[in-house]
Order: structure tokens, then C-alpha cells, then sequence
């Protein structure tokens, strides 16, 4: 058989999607009931109004505008400017294929092969593999105290390692660190001074907790001409099935995603842009996203206090997204017995299979997030999942022994 390309070969699988073969054998083997705190999504769906509109939409069978329909453009725009107070053209936002699907239209738009992107730590594993896709190096900034961005390694490291991209999600996944108007001018400043690019990734900016409000870089004075920002409605609506998501930055790249666009997928699924016509305007819709961000911040509160009171783990309170992202690494070196056989914990696989052996609890190992060391649990599900799954850690953890 003739080879396939080295960097197909060479990418690794999601994290998530081989957790789950191991999470379904062992609730096969042993008949466990394993809680999962994996998702990367909400628990709940769209609202009623949003489903029927999707069904509506199912007459749009034809191909449309490969930059996206122009009335769910025209609402996008608005809804950015009410939302971080910008106004976009919508002839500057295209409607791509979830924001996955954006940040990767983006990486072939923005790199020649061989450039840098910066990407800050703790990061959403699919950053470095949409840059290695695009024949681009991921140069991964370490972030600093509280998991939160080390300004001045990030200034000198834009300049060393000649990074032409940089690229965060704010708030954060896996972290939940929501930036502040500070760090994001300090950020603007590096960035402009050496005319870097910027990915925005606010896919997250619906939840932000007690109060505060998301901003983006986008409000910084002049920061338009090097942001790209990307978003969309999974999180948001429940929808992350439906396949969709946008950008929005200078004609040049938004014209440069519908041409590469064209070639790629035709543009997004028709019936899905119709309902999230809907979906942007719902006033049903809206209350929806509140509850489960309500919902989301009363589970962080349970679940990070009740973490943080177990011996050996510590774990920064997220001030955003939906997750918690505890150190663990105090107990690389500890073991446990597992069907009649000692194991020992060297890594955040280890620690993560420790916990499905033994606490039948799966969160997503640090390591593809770019921290070894941590593991992430997500907090879309119910209340009565969270205090189940601290439950079960505590009790696990007990047992452990040198
Ligand atoms: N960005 C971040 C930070 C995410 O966590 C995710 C989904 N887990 C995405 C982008 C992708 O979302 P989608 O492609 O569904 O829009």
C-alpha cells in the first residue's frame, strides 16, 4: 500500500475520544456506572422555538452563500456589537464549520509553512494540531500564577520566538480564567507592537460567573486590524451537534476564509444557519443560556470548594467556561490496587485512570491541554452528578498509599 502523510500518521487522536473506548470497557468488564465529567458540551439542548425553526429550515436544501446567509450575518453583527460593543460589516464575518472549523479556515489563511503561532497554557487541545495542519509550529507560552498569562514571558517570547499568530480562549478551557481588561491591554500592547495576529476565541464569553462581565480584546482601542475573533453556538444554545460557528475580523481574512471555504465545504449547513437566525433573536433562547450558566457557577461553587478540601489537590477557582482544572501532581508516586494488581501514578493518565478504576468518576487527563500534572472535569451536569462525583474523589483518594 502506498504511505499516507506523515502528519497524519503522526497526530494523535482526540483525548476525549479514546477516554471513551476505556470509560465503555470497563463499564463493560466490571459493570460500573461511571460519572462523566468529560463533556466539552452543555447538558441541555436548544429551546423549543430553535428546534422547530431548524425543522423550517430543512427546505433550504440547496447550496447557499459560501460566506454564510446574510440575515444571520446582519443579526451576528449586532450581536457582537452589543455584546463586546464592536460593529461589524457583515460582509466581515463568515459563518464556518463550528469554530473548529473557523480556527482552522484561519490557520491556512494567516501562516506560510514553517511560522509560529504562540499559543497560551493551559490550552484547548486542538489548537497545536490546527497549526501542525496548516504546516505551522505551535509555540506553546507558559502561563504563570493562577494558571493565568505570564505577561512578561509572553512579551519577551512574541519577540524571541518570532511568533506571527498568538491564540487564546478567554474564559479559558481547560481553566476557566476569564482575562482582565488589564491583561488584555497588556496583551494588545505586545501584540501591536510587533504587528502579531490574534485569535480570539470567545466561544465561552456567555459564561463568566459572579457578575462580571466577558470582555475582548476587541474593545481595545485599535486592536481591530490584528483580531480575528471566533464564536459561535454550541456552547451557548446547547447546539454543539449542529456544526456551526463564525469570524469576524478585517475584509481581507473574512474574504480569504469564504474563498478557501469554497473549496473546502460550501459553506455550513443551511437549515442550522436558519434556526440560529432564531436562536440569536430568542428571548427564550437567552433565558436558557442564563439558567445554565447559573446552574454551571453553582456547581463550580460545590465542586472546587469540595476539591480544594482534599488533601493533595488544589485547584484555582474558575472564574468562566465550564470546568475545573485541578493540580494533582502530588500524587505522582502514590499506588492502588485494581483487580488484583498494584499500579502506581507517574502521570495525569495514570491519575485519570485511577480515578474511573476507583472512583468511577472521568475527567480528561492535563497532558493534550498542555499541563501534565492536571486533570479537567466538566461541570455541565447536574448537581446531583457533582456532589456524586466529589464523593466518590474523596473516598478514592483515601485509599491511596507510597
Ligand atoms: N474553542 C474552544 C475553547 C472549545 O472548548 C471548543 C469546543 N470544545 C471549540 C472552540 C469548538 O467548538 P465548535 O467547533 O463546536 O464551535
Amino acid at each position: 500500500m502506498p504511505a499516507i502523510s506523515k502528519i497524519a500518521k503522526e497526530m494523535k487522536p482526540s483525548a476525549t475520544l479514546s477516554l471513551k473506548e476505556e470509560v465503555n470497557s470497563l463499564e463493560r468488564e466490571y459493570g460500573f456506572k461511571i460519572i462523566d465529567l468529560t463533556a466539552g458540551q452543555p447538558d441541555t439542548g436548544p429551546t423549543e422555538d430553535v428546534l422547530e425553526a431548524l425543522s423550517e429550515g430543512a427546505k433550504l436544501s440547496r447550496y447557499g452563500p459560501v460566506q454564510g446567509d446574510p440575515e444571520l450575518r446582519e443579526i451576528l453583527s449586532g450581536v457582537i456589537n452589543e455584546e463586546i460593543g464592536v460593529r461589524y460589516d457583515p460582509q466581515d464575518i463568515a459563518i464556518t464549520v463550528g469554530v473548529k472549523g473557523g480556527i482552522d479556515i484561519l490557520m491556512r489563511v494567516l501562516l506560510e509553512p514553517g511560522e509560529s503561532v504562540g499559543i497560551i497554557t493551559p490550552f484547548w487541545v486542538t489548537y497545536p494540531e490546527s497549526v501542525t495542519l496548516a504546516h505551522g509550529i505551535p509555540c506553546f507560552l507558559e502561563s504563570g500564577e493562577g494558571l493565568r498569562p505570564d505577561l512578561a514571558r509572553l512579551k519577551k517570547e512574541v519577540e524571541d520566538k518570532n511568533i506571527k499568530v498568538l491564540l487564546y480562549s478567554s474564559p479559558s478551557n481547560p481553566s476557566g480564567v476569564v482575562y482582565t481588561g488589564d491583561e488584555l491591554g497588556e496583551i494588545a500592547k505586545i501584540v501591536k507592537e510587533k504587528d502579531v495576529w490574534v485569535i480570539s476565541d470567545e466561544i465561552y464569553g456567555r459564561f463568566v460567573f459572579n457578575g462580571r462581565r466577558h470582555r475582548s480584546i476587541l474593545s481595545i482601542e485599535d486592536m481591530r486590524s490584528n483580531t480575528i475573533l471566533v464564536d459561535g453556538p454550541s456552547k451557548r444554545f446547547g447546539v454543539p451537534g449542529w456544526r456551526l460557528g463564525y469570524v469576524a475580523g478585517p475584509r481581507e481574512v473574512i474574504k480569504a476564509v469564504t474563498k478557501l471555504q469554497g473549496h473546502i465545504n460550501s459553506g455550513t449547513s443551511r437549515p442550522a444557519q436558519y434556526a440560529m437566525r432564531v436562536a440569536y433573536t430568542s428571548q427564550k433562547a437567552k433565558g436558557a443560556t442564563e439558567n445554565m450558566r447559573k446552574r454551571y457557577q453553582k456547581n463550580r461553587d460545590i465542586f472546587v470548594t469540595g476539591l480544594n478540601e482534599i488533601d493533595g489537590i488544589s485547584c484555582i477557582k474558575p472564574e468562566g467556561a465550564f470546568y475545573a482544572f485541578p493540580c494533582i501532581d502530588n500524587f505522582f508516586g502514590s499506588k492502588y490496587e485494581f483487580a488484583g494488581k498494584e499500579h502506581i501514578i507517574k502521570t495525569s493518565v495514570d491519575f485519570r485512570n485511577f480515578l474511573l478504576r476507583r472512583a468511577q468518576v472521568a475527567g480528561v487527563e492535563g497532558a493534550p491541554f498542555g499541563m501534565e500534572g492536571y486533570i479537567r472535569f466538566s461541570l455541565a451536569t447536574t448537581e446531583e452528578n457533582i456532589a456524586s462525583a466529589l464523593n466518590n474523589i474523596k473516598g478514592a483518594v483515601k485509599e491511596l498509599y507510597l
